[in-house]
């Protein structure tokens, strides 16, 4: 998906043909084996990945995932995102990414723990502030990147908050770092609604996925005075037309952890749930959900791509056909980079700001991007995705050929 989308791009760019082949491969692909004692005293090997996809613009940066899925091809395809994503924003980092295969919901606290800095530990001579900046994904957390951040200082011998971000506020962590992502979700759907003369208020909104990013897009969205009318987790999820108590829904997962259970609204499938009629269909949750199979029959007037890589390029083709505005990932879910990057900032100059000041900042940068995405898109009658791309990947091109080949 990642390689027919930048191909796609790269086509209409005419790209150098040497630019072309060496953004199609990642600069760097680690793969480690992780051994790790579990608490009844046998010892499990988990596989860990870093990929780092371009660093011609910075460290590079991107999160870590630990699901039963990752392998070398999903990490590297968005490490590849990555790369476009931080240049869209502006910001001075190349694209990475990192995982485990593992399921993090049956590992007790001590072995996610060990895993973690056992993996940091292989890790260690290919990340760093300078290097590459991890911070959390699917499956990973604040919790997770202070475990990372401490095993990185004691093998340095001092404390490096700048290796990751996302990590707790009390060690270097940045204020509006954990619902950066969701923040700026919300911030592109008003901007494309501004441009049709539209607001958030009464718009009903169907959000897959309720973790760090669809727990936090469907509490702004509610805030903001929009409909949620469906959610869902890995495990089920539940429909009400007049619009979900998410204050209550959120109170429900903090103590149940899933969705299951909450009464005030009908169950839904996560198939079913995609395909309910609604202003804003945000899918939150893994990629590959909007397939061929299923394009046809969505019946939103905007996808708003919170997940990294949730619409297959065929599906893609038919949404396009169909008409439905697509605010793609590399800008919809940008917001969580963008306040990473303001976090590495501040521990760099260990000078720290406040909340309303990184709200603001981060809310202009979308604001930005996403007039400067439209602008492309409108004057070359492309989609959002097409022009996003074209923008970044013409911008990695310029950094390539200003810096030269070596040797
Ligand atoms: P998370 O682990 O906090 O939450 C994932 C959610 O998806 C959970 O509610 C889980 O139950 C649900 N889920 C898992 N499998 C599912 C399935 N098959 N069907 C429906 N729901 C399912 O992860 P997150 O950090 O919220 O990330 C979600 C997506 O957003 C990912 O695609 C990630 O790459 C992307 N993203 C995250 C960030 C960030 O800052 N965390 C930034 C940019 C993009």
């Amino acid at each position: 998906m990642a390689l027919t989308q930048f191909e796609s791009a790269a086509d209409r760019l005419s790209l150098d043909p040497n630019l072309r082949l060496r953004l199609m491969a990642p600069k760097r692909a680690i793969m480690v084996s992780l051994p790790v004692r579990m608490d009844d005293g046998h010892v499990e090997t988990f596989s860990g990945y870093r990929v780092h996809h371009d660093n011609s613009l910075g460290p590079s940066k991107g999160g870590v995932r630990y699901h039963p899925n990752v392998n070398l091809g999903e990490v590297a395809a968005l490490a590849m995102w990555m790369t476009w994503k931080c240049a869209l924003m502006g910001l001075p980092f190349g694209g990475a990414k990192g995982g485990v295969n593992c399921d993090p919901g049956r590992l007790s606290r001590n072995e996610l723990q060990r895993l973690t800095r056992r993996y940091t530990t292989e890790i260690v001579q290919f990340i760093g502030p300078e290097v590459d900046i991890p911070a959390p994904d699917v499956g990973t957390n604040d919790q997770i990147m202070a475990w990372m951040m401490d095993t990185y200082s004691q093998i340095k011998g001092y404390a490096v908050p700048g290796v990751v971000t996302g990590k707790p506020v009390v060690i270097g962590g940045s204020l509006g770092r954990t619902e950066a992502t969701g923040r700026g979700v919300v911030a592109c759907i008003a901007e494309a609604l501004r441009d049709r003369g539209e607001t958030l208020v009464g718009k009903q909104a169907v959000v897959q996925g309720f973790g760090n990013v669809g727990a936090n897009v469907a509490r702004l969205l509610a805030a903001a005075g929009a409909r949620v009318i469906a959610v869902s987790d890995v495990r089920s999820g539940v429909y009400n037309a007049a619009g979900l108590d998410i204050p209550a829904l959120l109170q429900h997962v903090a103590e149940a952890r899933f969705i299951e259970g909450f009464k005030q609204g009908e169950a839904v499938t996560n198939t079913d749930l995609l395909l309910l009629p609604c202003d804003l269909l945000i899918p939150a949750a893994l990629g590959g959900q909007i397939t061929e199979e299923n394009a046809p029959q969505l019946a939103c007037a905007m996808l708003v791509e919170a997940a990294n890589g949730p619409t297959t390029p065929a599906a893609d083709a038919i949404l396009d056909a169909r008409g439905i505005f697509v605010i793609p990932d590399v800008l919809a879910n940008a917001g969580g980079v963008v306040v990473s990057y303001f976090e590495w900032v501040q521990d760099l100059q260990q000078f720290f700001w406040k909340e309303k000041e990184i709200e603001d900042k981060l809310c202009a940068l979308m604001v930005e991007a996403f007039r400067t995405v439209r602008a492309l898109a409108h004057s070359e009658q492309i989609s959002m995705r097409q022009a996003a791309l074209m923008l970044a990947i013409r911008k990695i091109a310029q950094a390539q050929l200003a810096r030269g080949l070596f040797p």
